[in-house]
């Protein structure tokens, strides 16, 4: 009998996912009838999901060995009650790909001062700077999950002084990995570009407050592309304001779309961005689903399990 896969994750993103999802899981030697709808939800062996997907009660799909989660980030369905099933979150090759592009590029402009020369394009031939380079430069990587760890690794090939900080103790070449609360304001102190890829928990939120801010060097830069809930966002502008933090490039919002009227939009020393740093990618994204199906099928242990204890 064929494996019966519920795709969950919105009408918006059936198009896209269809063919993919359905390849990937023949490419996996699976038997599969894919549909984004699910008359007998007791009959459902899995659930592909993502936010502002169809599912709010999991109750009924009790059957389902698994929700398989297109998103990196599950803080918007690990805390449902209803949902008693294993859920596995997205790690996507390509969506770290982007990440890591993602981070390199902006921790650039912010590092090699790019603004300078492409808004001061007024004739005036400024020579005398000594242009900077990386290894005399210290960034630091909050979070060193998959994100996090690539970006890092990424940054250390560039010869950055590269820091990272995370809730358990990582051992990464050419990044000085710190944990704990001593190593965080360690880790800040460091933080001339700070880059957060931390999830959204109650652990993480408001992580980076007025005081936590104020360990960062006179004119350091911020690049998130996390989650809007690790900044303090009135901490962050009063920072800026002073000119203390001297940019901040935003890619999450504690709202999104972020209002028109938010302040982060007109401030002369915010970049934002609209939650586009990384993104799942269908094909890769459905190999990742197929291969967890793959295992659920063979009884062996899912990949990128989320612990609901830890919220991530
Ligand atoms: P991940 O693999 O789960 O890594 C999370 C990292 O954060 C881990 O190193 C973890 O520490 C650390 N961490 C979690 N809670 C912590 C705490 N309380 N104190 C210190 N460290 C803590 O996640 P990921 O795949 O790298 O993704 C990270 C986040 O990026 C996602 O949750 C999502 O919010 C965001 N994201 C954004 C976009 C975008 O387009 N903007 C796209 C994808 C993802 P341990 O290693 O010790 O567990």
């Amino acid at each position: 009998m064929s494996i019966n896969i519920f795709f969950a994750a919105g009408p918006a993103l059936w198009p896209d996912y269809r063919e993919p999802l359905a390849r990937a899981c023949r490419e996996a030697g699976l038997d599969v009838t894919v549909s984004d709808s699910a008359p007998d939800p007791s009959a459902v062996d899995y659930i592909v999901f993502a936010p502002g997907g169809v599912i709010e009660d999991f109750g009924p799909y009790a059957n389902a060995k698994a929700v398989l989660n297109l998103w990196a980030g599950v803080e918007k369905i690990a805390p449902n009650p209803t949902l008693t099933q294993p859920l596995c979150r997205m790690v996507d090759p390509a969506m770290t790909e982007g990440m890591v592009e993602y981070v390199t590029g902006h921790v650039m402009r912010h590092h090699l001062g790019m603004d300078a020369h492409i808004l001061g394009q007024d004739g005036i031939w400024r020579n005398d700077v000594m242009p900077p380079i990386a290894r005399e430069r210290r960034v630091t990587v909050l979070g060193l999950g998959e994100l996090g760890a690539a970006a890092a690794r990424m940054l250390a090939a560039l010869r950055f002084q590269v820091s990272g900080w995370s809730r358990t103790q990582k051992d990464i070449p050419d990044v000085d990995c710190l944990s704990g609360e001593a190593g965080l304001a360690e880790a800040l102190r460091r933080a001339e570009i700070l880059v957060t890829l931390l999830p959204n928990t109650k652990a993480t939120e408001n992580i980076l407050d007025a005081e936590r801010l104020a360990l960062m060097p006179e004119g350091a830069f911020i690049v998130n592309p996390g989650r809007g809930s690790l900044i303090d966002d009135e901490a962050l502008l009063a920072a800026l304001d002073a000119g203390r933090i001297a940019h901040a490039t935003l890619d999450v919002f504690r709202e999104e779309p972020l209002p028109p009227a938010h302040s982060y939009w007109a401030h002369p020393r915010v970049t934002v961005t609209p939650h586009i740093a990384a993104e799942t990618r269908p094909a890769s994204a459905s190999r990742v689903v197929a291969e967890n199906i793959r295992r659920g099928e063979a009884r062996e242990p899912f990949l990128h399990l989320v612990d609901r204890t830890q919220g991530y």
